[in-house]
């Protein structure tokens, strides 16, 4: 079956009429796929009959001083991705079809969205949820499919479905790495290659937070790399290093035996870079 484009909410519609019954699966992504979103993709089609893909460059949730206007856009090679994987449909709005210029209303992360990743970007959980929610009212997928490499991004997709009682099951989807490490994502090609070789600290971190079992210990282990890190040339710039509980993302104590998310984000020239490990402490 050949993939339908649809550029708008009208286009959107006749694509759904057009795939016709069967349970769908959405994978919303920024565009400039690559292996971790085909991992998504495939996941989906594991578990519906139809997989929606959308692209689409959310404006609500890069801060004023972020990569919105260079963030990379490659939408043929991505319909090439999607042809390949077998997806149904792709759903690339302009920002105009999705925002109205007199929009109100929106999606709240509450305080959830302004610890760890949501201290560092004020507003933008609440710009990815929104437009999450909008794009679960357009598409009205039966399930939908999210990457653990954002794990607090997930954690409050799980928060809003659960506290707004969104009829839309999610799942996860393990995080795709290169070979020595590195978590794959769209901005990496901005690094240089002498900055991909300090990239490579915040995975390294990581895997020494992880073969440690107490809290105390898992943030000094992670910690060492990172100082480490900071000076090297050019240096890792550290804006967090947190171990939390995966569902609150609140920061978890001694005794603690859970899971528990080790996350981190940092700027390696001007590119930021976030990664976590899920670690289980039980
Ligand atoms: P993005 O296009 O970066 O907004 O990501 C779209 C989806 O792909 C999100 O659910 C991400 O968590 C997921 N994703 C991004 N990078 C990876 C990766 N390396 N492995 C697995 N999923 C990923």
């Amino acid at each position: 079956m050949d993939l339908i484009v649809a550029g708008n909410r009208a286009e959107l519609r006749k694509a759904r009429e057009v795939a016709g019954p069967g349970r769908y699966a959405l994978v919303p992504t920024m565009g400039a796929l690559h292996e971790g979103h085909r991992s998504l993709i495939r996941l989906a089609g594991e578990r519906a009959e139809h997989v929606v893909v959308s692209i689409f460059v959310n404006p609500l949730q890069f801060g004023p001083n972020e990569d919105f206007s260079r963030y990379p856009r490659t939408f043929d090679a991505d319909l090439a991705v999607c042809e390949q994987e077998g997806v149904r449909a792709v759903f690339a709005p302009s920002a105009a079809d999705m925002y109205l210029p007199d929009r109100q209303v929106a999606v709240s992360a509450g305080a959830m969205g302004t610890v760890v990743e949501g201290a560092f970007r004020p507003g933008h959980f609440d710009g990815v949820l929104t437009v999450v929610l909008k794009l679960f009212n357009l598409v009205q997928p039966d399930l939908a499919i999210f990457g653990q490499k954002d794990a607090q991004q997930l954690a409050l997709i799980r928060r809003m479905v659960a506290d707004l009682d969104v009829p839309v099951e999610i799942v996860a989807a393990p995080t795709v790495r290169e070979p020595d490490g590195l978590a794959l994502s769209s901005r990496n090609r901005y690094l240089s290659a002498r900055e991909r070789v300090t990239a490579l600290e915040l995975s390294r971190a990581l895997r020494a937070g992880a073969v440690q079992r107490e809290p105390a210990r898992i943030r000094q282990a992670a910690r060492a790399v990172l100082e480490e890190a900071a000076r090297l040339d050019p240096p890792l710039l550290l804006d967090y290093l947190a171990l939390v509980d995966p569902a609150s993302f609140t920061d978890v104590g001694e005794g603690y035996r859970r899971q528990a998310v080790l996350a981190v984000a940092a700027k390696v020239g001007t590119t930021r870079l976030i990664d976590n490990m899920v670690l289980d402490l039980g």
